[in-house]
C-alpha cells in the first residue's frame, strides 16, 4: 500500500435482518483490519434489493453495532439513496460499448443453455449463453443491462491475491459469463453498487466473509472497465451451523444479544482464529483484541507470508 493512501475499510451488510453471529465475523473482522493499520473503518448499508431488505433492520444492525462499541468514523451510508452514481457509471460503460440490453427470461436462459447443451448450474447461478450479445431478440418492454465479460478467444481470465487464502483466479468468461448490472425491474445489482461505492468512498481494503470471495473476481473486472483502482481483499473465515451450512438470516440464525459485549464479541474472534479475551471494560477487550489481531498478521499466523506485504 502506498503510504499517500491511508487505509480505509469497510462493513457493508445488507439488511435482510439483524446482526447475527455470521455477520458479526465480517463486521468484527473488518474493524480489527482497519483499527490495527490506524486507518477509518464505515459502515454502508447495502439495500439496493429493496424487496429482499427487512422494514428496520438497517436502524436494528447500526444500534447493534453501536452496542458492541463498534462505531463507524463516518456517517453511514445507504446504497438506496444513491442511484444517480449507479446510472452515471452505466452510462460511461453504455458509451464504451462494455455493456448491452438483454431482453432473456429465466426460462429463456434456461433453454438457450438445454439447446447448448451445457451445463446450467454453478452455485444455482447460470452462465449467461450470451443470446442478447449481438441484439435484442424480439421488443422486450423492459431489459437487463449485461456487462460484456470476453470476446471468442480472449476471455477475462482475472488473478487477485486474497489475504488469508492466497493467489486466485477465476476465467470470468467460462465461469461467469456476462453478468447482469441492472435488472430488468430496475434495480441496480450488488456488483455495480458495491464497485462504485467502494471507490468513491476511497475504500483500500475490503474485508467480508469468504462467501462473497467469488465475487471478487466480477468486481475486479468492472473496476477495470470503469477504470476505478481494486483494492486489497480479505477473506474471513464463516461461521457455520451444525450441518456446516454458513450461518444466516435464511438458515435461522438468531440475532443477537448485545447486552453483554464480550459474550459475543468473543466466539467472532474465535472465529476470527484469536484467543477469547477477558477485560474487565470494552474499551480494554477492543484494544487487547487490535493487539492481537496486529500480531496475528505480523507472526504470519494468519497470512499467506510469502505474500502478504502489508
Ligand atoms: N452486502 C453484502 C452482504 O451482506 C456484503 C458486500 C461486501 O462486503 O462486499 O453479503
Amino acid at each position: 500500500m502506498s503510504a499517500a493512501l491511508r487505509y480505509r475499510g469497510r462493513f457493508a451488510p445488507s439488511p435482510t435482518g439483524p446482526l447475527h453471529a455470521g455477520s458479526l465475523v465480517a463486521a468484527l473482522g473488518s474493524w480489527l483490519d482497519a483499527r490495527a493499520h490506524g486507518g477509518d473503518w464505515l459502515v454502508r448499508i447495502e439495500d439496493v434489493d429493496g424487496p429482499r431488505c427487512a422494514p428496520g433492520a438497517d436502524a436494528e444492525i447500526l444500534r447493534q453495532l453501536a452496542a458492541l462499541g463498534l462505531a463507524p468514523d463516518e456517517p453511514p451510508q445507504w446504497q438506496s439513496h444513491r442511484g444517480a452514481r449507479y446510472g452515471q457509471a452505466l452510462a460511461r460503460l453504455q458509451a464504451q460499448g462494455d455493456v448491452y440490453p438483454c431482453g432473456c427470461s429465466r426460462r429463456d436462459i434456461a433453454l438457450a443453455l438445454a439447446a447448448q447443451q451445457r451445463p446450467h448450474t454453478r452455485h444455482a447461478e447460470w452462465v449467461y449463453p450470451g443470446t442478447c450479445r449481438d441484439g435484442l431478440h424480439g421488443t422486450p418492454a423492459r431489459v437487463a443491462w449485461r456487462l460484456r465479460c470476453g470476446e471468442p478467444g480472449q476471455p477475462v481470465v482475472v488473478h487477485w491475491q486474497d489475504r488469508r487464502l492466497g493467489p486466485q483466479r477465476q476465467d470470468v468468461t467460462a465461469e461467469v459469463g456476462d453478468f447482469v448490472l441492472q435488472r430488468a425491474d430496475g434495480l441496480w445489482a450488488y456488483q455495480l453498487a458495491v464497485v462504485v461505492d467502494d471507490a468513491e468512498q476511497g475504500i483500500t481494503h475490503v474485508v467480508r466473509g469468504e462467501d462473497l470471495a467469488d465475487n471478487t473476481a466480477r468486481q475486479i473486472h468492472l473496476q477495470r472497465r470503469l477504470g476505478l483502482p481494486t483494492p486489497r481483499h480479505l477473506h474471513l473465515p464463516l461461521v457455520r451451523d451444525a450441518r456446516g451450512e454458513k450461518l444466516s438470516k435464511q438458515h435461522g440464525a438468531p440475532a443477537l444479544d448485545t447486552s453483554q459485549p464480550p459474550e459475543v464479541l468473543n466466539p467472532a474472534l474465535q472465529v476470527l482464529g484469536l484467543a477469547p479475551i477477558d477485560a474487565p471494560t470494552l474499551p480494554e477487550w477492543q484494544a487487547r483484541a487490535v493487539k492481537a489481531w496486529r500480531d496475528g498478521w505480523q507472526d504470519g499466523r494468519f497470512s499467506r507470508p510469502e505474500q502478504e506485504t502489508t
